[in-house]
This record gives structure tokens, C-alpha cells and sequence, in this order.
């Protein structure tokens, strides 16, 4: 990556359809990187095989292209790019388990679920937090090695540093700060050779050199485990910008029972492109005036994180019916 560029990404599992809160994070990092000359990356986190479906990514891409949220890079599909899936970079994922274990920073644990459970009481018991406390931590050589001759299944587990200071500025939230205590050694890589879902993560943004790390607020307590495999692997942090969350119109969480929620259902009742995407912008940002109404050249110019608010965006409809 080209230093100082605005490399950016949009990271949709696809579960389901493109709701109106994932296509505001696309579009809030599709104007950054637009506004900055920026690369705006869209990456399908399809590691979860039992969910994942390509039928919902499809249709996710539809919506973006709808929108016109395109993207700049991608592996080569004849003719374009197409997004980057992780269910095709396992390896990419693995080769960074294999540094981690190199280094100490990652252990096998070969713990069954029997004995997981049987930690989880004990802990629930005493009142500590439900955190891997086992044997595998700091267990020898031989030890593992008769685990594995035996043929037993096992996870790798991510080292975690005890009582260890985290912070980022957030540039929405703020400073953040969490100790590494509330934390037990996590698995990153399943027995079954699968990556977990924050592992990929963090890999992906580093090695795709993303700048900006702009998502839902619900994201946010990923973000310690994150920074601990940048730590670990001595990537570079990018910056991080949690959205807040889009409430109904009485401040209750977003739902289905609120009329439509997805750009396809919108599309479907005849909104058009220009119209959503300036109800999607106003939705947690504005430009400091009481404009409310914007073509996506002025979106794209006045766009900024500073004005991305902390509080929480309403979804009003009514809004999106006179614009
Ligand atoms: N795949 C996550 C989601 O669809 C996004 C993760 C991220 O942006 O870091 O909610």
C-alpha cells in the first residue's frame, strides 16, 4: 500500500440481505475514500460456512451496485474485479497461525469440549469471567507432543498478555481502553482448520493495508482482539471510526416489524439511487448546516468523520419520502 493513500473496506457477511445500517457503512467509507482519492476495498467475510451463503452475497453486490458504491480493487474475474472473499484466503490466514506458534504468541490446546465446559462452571462458580484458564497455556514439549501422537484434536489459542493496557482514539468514540484480563486465550484457528472470524479480520486489514477501519459500533469489542494479533504480528494499526447504531423512530432497536429495512425492499417500492443514498448519509452525519438534501458530488465533498455523530441516528422514513 502507497503511504498516506485512504485505503478503506466494506466487509459484509453474507447472511442475509444488504440492511439499511451495512449500506450506510459502505457508503460512509465509500465517500471517504472517494473524498480523499482514496481505495474503497469490498471484502465478503464468508468464514462462517453454515451461514454464509452466495445467493446473499450476490444480492448484496446488486444492492451496491444499485447504490453505486463501487469498488477498486479485487482479484481479477476477466474483465473487473470481484470482491475479496475469505473463504478463499484460508491460507493466507493459516501462514499467520504458523507465525504466531513460531513465536510462542499462539499454543495448541487440546482441551475437549468436556473439560471447556467443566472450566466455564467453575468459573461461573467462583464469579470470574468465563476465560480459558487451562493446562495448555504453559504446557511442555513432550506434553504436546503426546497429545498429538496420540491423534487428539486441537485448536490453536492466541497468547494473551496478562494485565496489559489497550487504547485506541477512536475517531468517533474517543479514546478506549481495555485491560487484557477480561480476556482468556483465544482460539484463532479452529481443529477443523478454520480461522476464526476476528483473526481474519485483522489479518485482512493489515495485510490489505487498510487505513481506516470505519464500522458499526457493535464492532467495537472485537477491536481489543484485533489489536492484540496486530500487536502480536507487528502490523501497523489503522484508525478506527465506530458508527453508532440506527434506532426506529421510537428509539427502539431497528427491526422488521418497522416497514422495510433493506435497500432491495426500498428499491422494490421505487425509490431511487440518489434519493437513498442521501437518507443513508443523514443517517449519523451531517454537514454542519441545515441542508438536507445532497447530489453525490456534494456528498462527496463535504463528507467528513468529524461530522459523524456519537449518538445514536433515527431511521425516519417520512424523510426519505420527500427527498
Ligand atoms: N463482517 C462484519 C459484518 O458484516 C463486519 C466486520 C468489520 O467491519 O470489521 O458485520
Amino acid at each position: 500500500a502507497k503511504d498516506h493513500q485512504v485505503r478503506v473496506r466494506f466487509a459484509p457477511s453474507p447472511t442475509g440481505n444488504l440492511h439499511v445500517g451495512g449500506a450506510r457503512t459502505a457508503l460512509f467509507n465509500w465517500l471517504y475514500a472517494r473524498k480523499n482519492g482514496g481505495k474503497f476495498i469490498l471484502r465478503i467475510e464468508d468464514t462462517d460456512t453454515a451461514r454464509s451463503t452466495r445467493a446473499s452475497e450476490e444480492a448484496m453486490i446488486r444492492d451496491l451496485k444499485w447504490l453505486g458504491l463501487d469498488w477498486d480493487e479485487g482479484p481479477d474475474v476477466g474483465g473487473g474485479c470481484g470482491p475479496y472473499r475469505q473463504s478463499e484466503r484460508t491460507n493466507i490466514y493459516k501462514a499467520q497461525v504458523e507465525k504466531l506458534v513460531a513465536a510462542g504468541k499462539a499454543y495448541p490446546c487440546f482441551c475437549t469440549d468436556e473439560e471447556l465446559d467443566a472450566m466455564k462452571k467453575e468459573a461461573e462458580e467462583k464469579k470470574l469471567p468465563p476465560i480459558y484458564r487451562g493446562k495448555w497455556a504453559t504446557a511442555t514439549p513432550e506434553e504436546v507432543d503426546e497429545a498429538k501422537a496420540k491423534g487428539l484434536p486441537y485448536c490453536y489459542r492466541f497468547r494473551v498478555p496478562p494485565n496489559q493496557e489497550i487504547r485506541i482514539s477512536d475517531l468517533i468514540r474517543g479514546e478506549v481502553a481495555w485491560n487484557t484480563d477480561t480476556l482468556g486465550d483465544f482460539v484463532v484457528l479452529r481443529s477443523n482448520g478454520m480461522p476464526v472470524y476476528n483473526f481474519c479480520v485483522a489479518v485482512d486489514d493489515a495485510l490489505m493495508g487498510i487505513t481506516h477501519v470505519l464500522r458499526a459500533e457493535e464492532h467495537l469489542p472485537n477491536t481489543l482482539r484485533q489489536m492484540l494479533i496486530y500487536q502480536a504480528l507487528g502490523f501497523a494499526v489503522p484508525q478506527f471510526g465506530h458508527v453508532s447504531l440506527i434506532l426506529a423512530p421510537d428509539k427502539s432497536k431497528l427491526s422488521k416489524r418497522h416497514g422495510a429495512t433493506s435497500v432491495g425492499e426500498f428499491r422494490n417500492q421505487g425509490y431511487l439511487a440518489p434519493a437513498m443514498l442521501n437518507f443513508l448519509s443523514l443517517l449519523g452525519w451531517n454537514d454542519g448546516t441545515e441542508q438536507e438534501i445532497f447530489t453525490v458530488d456534494e456528498l462527496t465533498s463535504k463528507f467528513s468523520l468529524e461530522r459523524i455523530t456519537k449518538s445514536a441516528a433515527v431511521f425516519d422514513k417520512v424523510k426519505l419520502g420527500w427527498m
